[in-house]
């Protein structure tokens, strides 16, 4: 699943694998899922969402259940 993460607190796994931006970035209303923080977060996709992602979808779920519209940049591409 989709995970909502700013600069500072990059997820450190091997399952998120690309990121997109939240449409507005970084003046955004999806902030960073770490407890404290407010940043403004970008979109940290799995790989099968960045698979999506190329076949053109852009509403990911985050936890929670919230969906979150991304922007058509991805990152690495
Ligand atoms: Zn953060």
């Amino acid at each position: 699943m989709a995970t909502a993460r700013c600069d500072d607190h990059r997820p450190n796994d091997s399952e998120h694998v690309s990121y997109a931006l939240p449409l507005g970035y970084p003046s955004t209303a999806v902030t960073c899922d770490v407890v404290g923080c407010a940043m403004p977060a970008r979109l940290w996709l799995t790989k099968d969402e960045r698979k999506a992602f190329l076949a053109g979808e852009r509403l990911f779920t985050i936890g929670g259940g919230v969906k979150i519209r991304a922007a058509d940049d991805l990152f690495p591409n």
